[in-house]
């Protein structure tokens, strides 16, 4: 399968893991849209957050685990998650992963 993301669980792609456990791996976007933008990305391949919730809840749970701690440790006064979902909302890489966002502020509604 030719997923960059499982690439980077593998090693096969370097990326500068923050958090790397049994369930998650956690490292910089490429393309930042804030000061802090973390992609937090469950170790198993499924297309979306519904899918991860259907297969295993509980890297559903450890993504949002993660950001937490993550915010803790950046010092982040408050942080946005957001997961986009289909090539309509956004979604370009077909491996679940969380969005981890802070360090300026949002808008709302989102864009
Ligand atoms: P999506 O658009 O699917 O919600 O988010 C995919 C994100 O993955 C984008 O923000 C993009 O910048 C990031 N991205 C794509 N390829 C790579 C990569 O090889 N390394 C890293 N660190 N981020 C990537
Ligand atoms: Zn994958």
């Amino acid at each position: 399968m030719n997923c960059i993301f499982c690439k980077i669980v593998a090693g096969e792609i370097p990326a500068n893991l923050l958090v790397n456990n049994d369930e998650v791996v956690a490292f910089p976007d490429l393309n930042p849209q804030a000061p802090t933008h973390i992609l937090i990305v469950p170790k198993k391949h499924v297309e979306n957050a519904a899918e991860l919730a259907e297969v295993q809840p509980s890297a559903l749970a450890e993504l949002f685990k993660v950001a937490k701690k993550l915010s803790v440790d950046l010092n982040l006064p408050g942080y946005r998650t957001v997961f986009n979902t289909g090539e309509a909302a956004g979604q370009s890489v077909f491996h679940a992963h969380l969005h981890l966002l802070g360090g300026r502020e949002f808008g709302w509604p989102p864009g």
